[in-house]
């Protein structure tokens, strides 16, 4: 697991994938692991600038280590990383799990056709992850508009990655993912790993797309399908 993006959804992926493994395995079973932490202060910095390719070099990087510390399999932990995808996937040869394509399997798995995203600016605005539900599973895709947008991002970075949560940013959340099922939107991807520390299924009315519960337990069930872990 590359992590660090920021730890505090580090910390949920680390609990899930070992209770995942307990629940599929039983006994005293978990998931053996390896977690490759990097600073956050140099990355969101690098975000700011757009510095996409140093940080292709950074996520790389990480990959590569996990590789050589014996991984069988890579997870970046984050989804606005995943725009550095084909640059860790070129370095390793090990697979890589994209949390774009365990989301879209997630939603297709429960018949929905038009889902809302949200999560950072960049997860929102670029292509890189509207692509693969688009593109590879036929989904379509509603974004937030542009102060919405301001507002989702600026509770991500002024709250949500120091772990502070909020009832007002929770209600702000309600009130955008109410008016996107008013847009058509049969379910919201929360497309950042640490907006379920703020928003759970319970607090809305349209099925939400947990990308960080998913993209964990997805990883655990592929490495029992691969068999890197062994009952
Ligand atoms: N964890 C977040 C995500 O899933 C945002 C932090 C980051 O910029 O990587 O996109």
């Amino acid at each position: 697991m590359i992590g660090g993006m920021s730890w505090e959804s580090s910390v949920v992926y680390y609990q899930l994938i070992n209770k995942k493994a307990k629940e599929l395995l039983g006994g005293f079973h978990n998931c053996p692991n390896i977690m490759y932490t990097v600073d956050f202060a140099e990355i969101e910095r690098l975000q700011r600038e757009g510095n996409w390719k140093v940080m292709d070099t950074i996520m790389a990087d990480a990959a590569k280590r996990l590789e050589h510390a014996g991984a069988d399999i890579v997870i970046l932990c984050t989804n606005t990383m995943h725009l550095c995808s084909e640059a860790i996937q070129q370095m390793i040869s090990v697979p890589f799990l994209h949390i774009a394509e365990a989301t879209a399997q997630a939603i297709e798995a429960e018949k929905l056709t038009k889902v809302a995203l949200l999560g950072t600016r960049f997860t929102m605005e670029k292509d890189f992850y509207k692509n693969t539900l688009v593109n590879d599973y036929g989904i379509e895709v509603i974004i937030p508009n542009e102060a919405e947008r301001t507002q989702i991002h600026d509770i991500i970075f002024g709250e949500l990655v120091h772990g502070e949560i909020k009832d007002a940013s929770r209600k702000i959340y309600q009130q955008i993912i109410q008016r996107l099922g008013d847009e058509g939107a049969q379910g919201v991807i929360l497309g950042c790993t640490e907006i379920p520390l703020l928003i759970q299924a319970e607090d809305v009315t349209i099925p939400v797309f947990n990308t960080t519960k998913i993209h964990a337990e997805k990883a655990v069930e592929w490495a029992l399908d691969m068999q890197t872990i062994k009952n």
